[in-house]
């Protein structure tokens, strides 16, 4: 395969992710389940959350993890396998919903060495996909659309989601 052709997605202010995360021991998404903190979850279910990434590879990137504190899937039992991919499609059909998206990358890394951020808290990324994205997002997404849609997004989806659980 020739490497010039993989498109890619391109997000500088992740930089200033990487470079603090390895500065703090907190791990967000058991930080994200304590009450005063509650209210940042988009969605919960019985054993899983779903956040938004506030170093985001595109609008609406979302990770959902397990609440437990575990590494790797294999150290989940069955009905919190379940009940994490439920909590998946849940978060999907919200972003369909909300944004509109094209299509998703969805994908889980383990450990430091496959890219993940957080390699002690299990967490599967939904990261929304537009035709074209890689494109014009280098301009446009750094200065406008991230930084100035976080809490926007998160307005509208905690909206709608809560729409989806009062009809459920
Ligand atoms: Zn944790």
């Amino acid at each position: 395969m020739n490497a010039d052709k993989i498109d890619r997605l391109w997000a500088p202010w992740r930089i200033h992710y990487v470079r603090s995360n390895n500065k703090t021991k907190k791990c967000i998404f058991c930080y994200s389940q304590r009450p005063r903190t509650k209210k940042q979850a988009i969605l919960q279910t019985r054993y899983s959350l779903a956040i938004l990434n506030l170093y985001p590879y595109n609008n609406g990137h979302m990770m959902v993890c397990p609440k437990r504190h575990v590494k790797d899937l294999a150290q989940l039992k069955p009905h919190e396998v379940l009940d994490l991919f439920a909590a998946l499609t849940r978060v999907q059909k919200l972003l369909v919903k909300v944004l509109k998206p094209h299509g998703f990358n969805i994908g889980i890394n383990t450990s430091m060495v496959a890219g993940a951020g957080i390699p002690g808290h299990l967490h599967i990324h939904i990261v929304p996909r537009w035709i074209g994205d890689t494109n014009f997002m280098p301009v446009i997404y750094q200065t406008k659309v991230i930084s100035q849609s976080l809490d926007q997004l998160y307005t509208q989806l905690r909206n709608a989601e809560s729409k989806n659980s009062k009809r459920t």
